[in-house]
C-alpha cells in the first residue's frame, strides 16, 4: 500500500507541530516508528487517507464516533448549530436537555456541570471531592488512565502503601505524593492503602471498567468492596466514566446488567466525556446535589471555561444519543463484536500466536499473551513486537487500528458484516505473516 503522501505530510509536520502530531497517542512510536497515517476523510465505518487508501476503522477516535463518522442525524444537528452561532457565553436551552438525557441514563448524578474534555472532567471531580470533604490524597488504580492533570499522571511506588512518583515530567514530587496507587481488581490492596492513608483520603478515583490497559472487568464484587470501603473511610468515590459511559448499553458502567448489584457500585461522583459529545470536544461530571453545590456559583469549588456547553458540541451530543436510545443499536454491535473475536481467536490459534481477547459487547482488547488480562501486571506481559508487526499488517490490509498494544477497539453502529469478513480475512494474513509461516 502507497502511503507515500503521509510521509511528506510528516515530514512537513515535524516542522511546526511537536512531534507532528497533536496528541502523543497518534504517533507511531509505539509500533517501531515512522509516518503516522494522515487521514482525509471519514465516513461510517471507513477513512480515507491523503494518498486515497481506504481503512475500516476501530480507532472511532479513541471511542466516542459510536454512530460512525459524519453519522448524518449528528452531522444535521451540528451544522444547524452552527448556523445559529457556534458559542454564547450565555446558558442555552439545549444544555438542559443533555443534562436531562444524561440524569435519566446515569441516576447517580443529580446535578451535572458539562466542560470540554475528560481531562477537565476529572480533574475538577477531583478538586470537588477535596472541598466536601476537606482533604488532600487520592487513590488511583494501576493502569487506568484518567487524562493529564497533575494528580492522575502519578505511577505507583514500590507497593501498595507507598506514595506515588510523577509519570510525567513537570510534575511536582509533593503533587505525587498526594497520590496513592493500588492494582486493579485487588481489594487488599486497597484495603492496605485505606488503612495506612484512609483519614486523608478524599476520593478512590476508578474506571470502573476499565479501558486503557485493555478492556478489563472489574472481579465479581470488587466495585461493592471498593464503595464499601471506601465509604467506611469517609472517602468518595469517583468513576471515571469517560471511556465507558453509552458504550455498552444506553447508560454507563455503574447501570451495566453486568454489575448486577446497581446501588451497592453506586459513585458520588462521575466523569464523563468522548461519547456524550457526538465527536465534538466534551467533558462532563456530576453527582449527587449535596455534593455537587460545592461547585461556584453555588459553593466554594471553583470551575469555570469558556467553551463549556457551547451549541456545537452540546447538539452533536443529543443527536448521538438519540440514534443510541434504540436498544438494537448495541444489539448489533454486540453481534458483530462476537463474529468478529470469535473469528480473530480462531485466527490467531490457527497461526499459534498468543492472543487474549476480553470483549465487552461492543468494544474489546487483543493482548499478545497467553493468560488472562485482570490487571495492568498481567496486561504488560502483552508482546509490543509482535502487536506492532501485527498492527502495520493489518494497517498494510486496509484495517485501522490505534497504534498502541493496550488500546481496544471499538465497533460502531455503521459497521456491517460484509466489514466484519474484510477484518478477519486481512487478520488472517496479518497473523499468518507474523508468524513466519
Ligand atoms: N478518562 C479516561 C478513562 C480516558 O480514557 C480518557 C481519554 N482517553 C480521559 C479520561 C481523558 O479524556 P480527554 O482525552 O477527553 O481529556
Amino acid at each position: 500500500m502507497n502511503r507515500k503522501q503521509s510521509e511528506v505530510l510528516y515530514e512537513e509536520a515535524l516542522q511546526h507541530i511537536v512531534g507532528g502530531v497533536n496528541s502523543p497517542s497518534r504517533s507511531f512510536k509505539a509500533v517501531g516508528g515512522g509516518a503516522p497515517v494522515f487521514m482525509k476523510k471519514a465516513e461510517g465505518a471507513y477513512f480515507w487517507d491523503v494518498d486515497g487508501n481506504r481503512y475500516v476503522d476501530y480507532l472511532a477516535a479513541y471511542g466516542p464516533i459510536i454512530t460512525g463518522h459524519a453519522h448524518p442525524h449528528v452531522t444535521k444537528a451540528i451544522t444547524e448549530a452552527a448556523a445559529n452561532g457556534t458559542l454564547y457565553g450565555t446558558p442555552t436551552e439545549l444544555e438542559i436537555q443533555l443534562a436531562v438525557m444524561l440524569k435519566e441514563a446515569i441516576p447517580s448524578m443529580d446535578k451535572v456541570r458539562f466542560v470540554n474534555s475528560g481531562t477537565e472532567a476529572v480533574m475538577t471531580t477531583i478538586r470537588v471531592a477535596r472541598a466536601y470533604t476537606g482533604r488532600n490524597k487520592i487513590i488511583k488504580f494501576a493502569g487506568c488512565y484518567h487524562g493529564h492533570s497533575d494528580l492522575v499522571l502519578v505511577a505507583a511506588g514500590s507497593g501498595p502503601s507507598t506514595l506515588g512518583i510523577p509519570d510525567s515530567a513537570g510534575i511536582p514530587t509533593s503533587i505525587a505524593h498526594e497520590v496513592i496507587t493500588v492494582p486493579f481488581n485487588d481489594t487488599t490492596g486497597l484495603q492496605e492503602a485505606l488503612e495506612k492513608w484512609g483519614d486523608d483520603v478524599a476520593a478512590v478515583m476508578i474506571e470502573p471498567i476499565v479501558g486503557n490497559f485493555g478492556m478489563v472487568m472489574p472481579k465479581p464484587g470488587f466495585l461493592e468492596d471498593v464503595c464499601r470501603l471506601t465509604h467506611e473511610y469517609g472517602a468518595l468515590v469517583i468513576y471515571d466514566e469517560v471511556i465507558t459511559a453509552f458504550r455498552f448499553h444506553y447508560g454507563s458502567a455503574q447501570t451495566y446488567a453486568g454489575l448486577d448489584n446497581h446501588d451497592a457500585i453506586k459513585p458520588d461522583l462521575t466523569a464523563l466525556g468522548k461519547i456524550i459529545g457526538g465527536g465534538l470536544p466534551i467533558g462532563a461530571y456530576g453527582g449527587s446535589k449535596e455534593i455537587m453545590e460545592k461547585v461556584a456559583p453555588l459553593g466554594p469549588a471553583y470551575q469555570a471555561g469558556t467553551m463549556a456547553g457551547n451549541p456545537a458540541s452540546i447538539s452533536a451530543g443529543i443527536a448521538c444519543l438519540e440514534v443510541l436510545q434504540d436498544p438494537k443499536v448495541y444489539e448489533e454491535m454486540n453481534r458483530l463484536t462476537v463474529k468478529l473475536t470469535d473469528g480473530l481467536a480462531e485466527s490467531a490459534k490457527r497461526h499459534g500466536v498468543p492472543l487474549t481477547i476480553n470483549r465487552i459487547r461492543g468494544s474489546f482488547s487483543t493482548h499478545f499473551c497467553d493468560h488472562p488480562v485482570t490487571n495492568y501486571d498481567e496486561a504488560q506481559d502483552t508482546d509490543g513486537e509482535a502487536f506492532a508487526a501485527f498492527f502495520r499488517a493489518m494497517l498494510n490490509r486496509g484495517v485501522n487500528l490505534a497504534p498502541s498494544k493496550f488500546e481496544a477497539w471499538f465497533l460502531t453502529t455503521a459497521h456491517t458484516e460484509a466489514d466484519i469478513d474484510f477484518t478477519l480475512e486481512a487478520a488472517e494474513a496479518s497473523f499468518k505473516e507474523i508468524s513466519g509461516k
